[in-house]
């Protein structure tokens, strides 16, 4: 007989075969790159978050081996008890200046940030509003904070409005995705600002997906949108994405970090971040705020891939970032595109729900600084043959 726990996910992994909603991982051997090598095979890849090509930069890699050598591997210990080192103190102030605010806290990933910042901002008498796009790690946040949570329709400033004004509790915290990961459509911060304003609640903005890649020197949405520290409170970014690194941060006044550092449990109970992880961010960070030339370059060949697939009547959705989806809608025609471009030495990964709305799967095309002219014609002309 098999035990009711054999019988569930027996039953759970059958149910995602059937609706092609089955995952599962391709190794890759080496570096991240725009060609990825899996089983002797070389692949085109337009899938990473590597936007700005610093995961593999030899002065990044450089800066790992030598805070390597001059901090060990491990940290050996939380923040709170002695893991604490110079490189992390030395990366928060440095993030800290980056987004224009007095404090940084780092984290170890950013779905540790999520959800340590926002449960120990929010709990029951509060509520939280999010757009319903959000990032599943604000989703999850939410709900773990015990605040009474409200979802507004994407983008859809009159369907938080509503809400907003139908909600008596004290402390009320917008949060949002300043780019939207699988969409890649920025928010409309300035109108979640003066509604935060208007309500006297505060706004959170998960920057994954901004920093680096846009504004001044790639401050990021808050700063594309010409908004102040004052209109977003709380600020989170992800150093594994355009920074090529790994961990996250969360920027903000003085009293906020104060606090985190005393309530966010993912921030107090969990080992630190290599010190070496943190010297490679402090590098690539640097890298990505001086050398412009890598957001122009990947601007011009969204540019291009745009008005390529506009010619060929792709069904393109209207993001001006380096995310470029093609929605196809059915699970089943996705994965088969994806498994084709896969055959002919493409890796493009299929976005499925739950991670998108239902009909609404995806190809999550992404391009990287690394990528050349010619890498963007040879996708065109695949996607030409394919779809
Ligand atoms: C990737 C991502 C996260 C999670 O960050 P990790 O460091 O990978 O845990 C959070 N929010 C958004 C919008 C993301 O894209």
């Amino acid at each position: 007989m098999p035990t009711p726990f054999e019988t569930a996910i027996a039953q759970s992994l059958r149910l995602r075969w059937e609706q092609h909603l089955y995952r599962s991982r391709r190794v890759i051997a080496g570096p991240q790159n725009t060609r990825l090598t899996i089983g002797n095979k070389e692949y085109l890849s337009f899938c990473s978050n590597d936007y700005l090509g610093l995961a593999n930069h030899p002065e990044v890699i450089k800066a790992l081996q030598k805070g390597a050598q001059q901090y060990g591997v491990g940290s050996g210990a939380a923040h709170l008890i002695c893991g604490h080192s110079a490189a992390h103190h030395a990366l928060e102030e440095e993030l800290a200046e980056f987004t224009g605010r007095p404090r940084a806290l780092l984290f170890s990933t950013g779905y540790m940030a999520n959800l340590g910042a926002i449960a120990a901002l929010l709990g029951e008498g509060d509520a939280v509003f999010e757009d319903r796009l959000n990032h599943a790690s604000l989703i999850d946040a939410g709900l773990y904070s015990g605040a009474r949570f409200y979802r507004y329709r994407h983008g859809d400033t009159q369907s938080l409005i509503e809400l907003l004004n139908k909600c008596n509790a004290t402390k009320k915290l917008i949060v949002t995705d300043g780019v939207f990961s699988m969409d890649g459509g920025i928010a409309p911060l300035p109108a979640l600002a003066s509604f935060a304003r208007d309500h006297n609640a505060w706004l959170m903005v998960d920057d994954a997906h901004g920093l680096g890649v846009i504004g001044e020197e790639g401050r990021g949405t808050v700063d594309y949108h010409g908004l102040s520290a004052k209109d977003v409170p709380v600020l989170m970014g992800t150093l594994g994405k355009a920074f090529g690194s790994f961990g996250a941060f969360i920027s903000g006044e003085e009293n906020l970090i104060e606090f985190l550092i005393q309530e966010a449990r993912t921030y107090i109970y969990t080992t630190a971040l290599p010190p070496a992880i943190a010297e490679a961010t402090r590098v690539s960070l640097h890298l990505a705020q001086q050398e412009q030339w890598r957001r122009e370059k990947l601007g011009s060949l969204v540019s291009l891939f745009r008005r390529g697939a506009g010619e060929l009547g792709l069904p393109l959705t209207d993001s001006a970032t380096p995310i470029q989806p093609l929605i196809i809608g059915d699970n089943a025609k996705t994965l088969h595109v994806s498994q084709q471009l896969f055959d002919h030495g493409f890796l493009i990964s299929a976005i499925r729900p739950p991670t998108v709305p239902v009909n609404s799967a995806r190809l999550r095309i992404t391009f990287s600084a690394s990528h050349e002219v010619q890498d963007v014609e040879r996708l065109l002309s695949q996607l030409e043959k394919l779809l």
